[in-house]
């Protein structure tokens, strides 16, 4: 996902999301580009909020920024290629920019192409970003005025947020360097995760969308430390979490959790309608054979039969997926054996890659590279397997009456999404002629149409 807050952002620009647009004469501006993943959306945002907390204002271009942060992607080569023309870019239009996030490791990288970057800072590096842009332009203190909301600033529209439980990773799947860029799993503790999901929520979020690396292995590193929530103890523990997450009264939704074992008891929560039925797992293969040679974690044989399970319990629940094709050693059988799995297991939502070598990552030692037009035609393979799966669960949501929460409405009428799909990377529900809904209303909804990707609604 990208979301870049000066050029081609699909998200609100910072001031307008969080409900703040005024000008303070002589108050420097600080403009944004945020690359990669939501977790480095995070990021921006804590920078962000900093930078508001303390009177800088946010640029909405480049030539009304006094400088111009860019918070890069470095996880595979083709995100790196892009976090550098972004910088050149913001070099170009703007001049003045300080660079950050994943990529910021190679910093001498980034100074053999743009020596004119102002700083370079590496993921996380909150204070030394904030002091780079203090550097550049040091604030205009008016403590009256740099108020800002309690949730802080978000890059997204003010009816969702992206909440995050953790940094870091303690898995080594061969094809990725993200724990050698971000280091092993840090957990925040449970405390601090409610509190902000409560701001959120008391500020108009309506759905939390629960991100990390890993957010089943939440709380391993701290033993599942206990911290004092609403006058009880509340442990850093997945269950636990997304339990007390539940109680808030907003949408939870659930990515980037592996299968461990312990994924099982979240199921029945989600049955009850206390988070939403979605699991965002990245699979990114069937064959164990491949799984093994990633050394994905929890991997294991009977996945297909588990996620039978998991809808046993939950009929409703939906699964979003990514998956890597072509990947070194991949054989002829083991892409059949991924499409054949894919249709038994019904994933509602699959991203696809192409396997592309990350510099740094341990699979490009592997042999059995696989020629780019096998990939190519594998990719379109599965795409096809997908579409169909997704087209078939879809049309079986015709007829049936759903809550939809409202992300923008037009002349023409409004888009939503079901519980079903998350922002930016699942389908919509289209409204045609409701104009009368606001975005961040959550309306019933009965379903009439449906395609591979989207369904089409009336309120009911
Ligand atoms: S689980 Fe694997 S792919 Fe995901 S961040 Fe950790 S090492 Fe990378």
């Amino acid at each position: 996902m990208t979301a870049d807050t000066i050029s081609k952002t699909k998200t609100a620009s910072p001031s307008s999301a969080a409900g703040v647009r005024r000008d303070r004469a002589g108050a420097p501006k600080v403009g944004f580009v945020s690359l990669g993943c939501p977790k480095a959306l995070v990021d921006s945002e804590r920078i962000i909020t900093k930078l508001r907390s303390e009177g800088y204002q946010v640029a909405g271009d480049y030539a009304g920024a006094d400088v111009v942060v860019v918070n890069t992607c470095g996880f595979l080569d083709s995100a790196k290629a892009e976090s550098l023309d972004a910088i050149g870019e913001a070099l170009t239009e703007n001049g003045r920019v300080i660079v950050t996030g994943c990529m910021g490791v190679e910093a001498a990288r980034i100074r053999d192409v743009h020596p004119d970057v102002l700083a370079v800072t590496g993921p996380h590096q909150y204070e030394e970003v904030v002091s780079a842009v203090h550097d550049a332009v040091p604030p205009l203190h008016d403590p009256y005025v740099d108020l800002v909301p309690p949730e802080g600033l978000h890059l997204t529209p003010r009816h969702y947020a992206y909440l995050k439980i953790s940094e870091g990773c303690n898995n080594r799947c061969s094809f990725c360097i993200i724990p050698s860029l971000r280091g092993d799993l840090v957990s925040r503790p449970a405390n601090q995760v409610m509190a902000e999901a409560e701001r959120l929520v008391n500020a108009g979020v309506k759905e939390l969308l629960i991100i990390s690396q890993d957010t089943s292995a939440y709380g391993l590193d701290i033993k599942y430390a206990e911290s004092a929530w609403k006058g009880a103890p509340l442990k850093a523990r997945f269950l636990d979490l997304a339990t007390a997450l539940g109680e808030l009264g907003a949408w939870v939704r659930l990515h980037y959790v592996y299968p461990y074992p312990h994924v099982d008891e979240v199921i029945p929560l989600m049955a009850e309608g206390k988070i939403l039925p979605y699991l965002d797992i990245p699979f990114q293969h069937a064959s164990p054979r491949v799984l093994k040679a990633m050394r994905r974690p929890a991997h294991q044989e009977k996945t297909a039969a588990r996620i039978a399970a998991w809808r046993k319990v939950c009929p409703d629940l939906a699964l979003r997926s990514t998956f890597i094709v072509g990947f070194p050693g991949e054989t002829d059988e083991d892409f059949d054996l991924l499409l054949q799995w894919l249709t038994e297991a019904k994933i509602n939502r699959a991203g696809c890659f192409k396997y592309e070598p990350v510099e740094g990552a341990a699979a490009n030692a592997l042999p059995g590279a696989v020629p780019d037009e096998v990939k190519e035609e594998r990719w379109h393979r599965f795409m096809q397997s997908q579409q169909a799966v997704s087209r078939a669960l879809l049309a079986e949501k015709v007829g049936r009456t759903t809550p939809v929460l409202i992300d923008e409405v037009d002349d023409e009428g409004a888009i939503g999404r079901s519980q079903w799909d998350a922002p930016e990377i699942d389908g919509s529900v289209f409204l045609n002629g409701e104009t009368g809904a606001k975005p961040g209303d959550i309306v019933k909804v009965r379903i009439v149409e449906s395609d591979e990707t989207d369904l089409w609604g009336v309120t009911a």
